[in-house]
């Protein structure tokens, strides 16, 4: 079975939508229950060189699905899209969840909630 990861995404830190939660706790809570093979927070990931990090690391063939937890679902979809197509992951296994103004134990479940959904999708 492949890989399945979750990155942050946190407008660098600095945007007040995400000064609400403790970021690390955030991947913590997620690593502690084993919900993924791997967590990695990116300050921006519609930067350029976010973009380049999203290529690099879904080039790999072993990841079948990412979790996104950010901005809005469909903002994400467009921005990500052709960093996925360039490193040939499909998008459609990318699943995303705004946790902008959430605390830390919000912005969990929320994402506790989106990977039981793909889950239960048998994604
Ligand atoms: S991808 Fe979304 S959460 Fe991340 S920096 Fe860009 S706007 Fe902010």
């Amino acid at each position: 079975m492949g890989k399945k990861g979750m990155l942050l995404c946190v407008c660098q830190g600095t945007c007040p939508s995400f000064q609400g939660m403790n970021v690390f706790e955030v991947l913590n809570a997620i690593r502690r229950e084993k919900l993924v093979d791997f967590v990695a927070l990116h300050p921006q990931l519609c930067a350029d060189d976010g973009d380049e990090y999203l290529k690099t690391l879904m080039a790999n063939r072993d990841i079948d699905e990412v979790y996104i937890a950010a901005c809005d679902l469909r903002m994400q979809q467009k921005m990500f899209k052709d960093a996925f197509n360039m490193a040939g992951f499909d998008p459609s296994n990318h699943a995303g969840v705004d946790i902008r103004n959430m605390n830390t134990e919000q912005a969990v479940e929320a994402i506790k909630k989106l990977i039981a959904s793909r889950r239960s999708e048998g994604g």
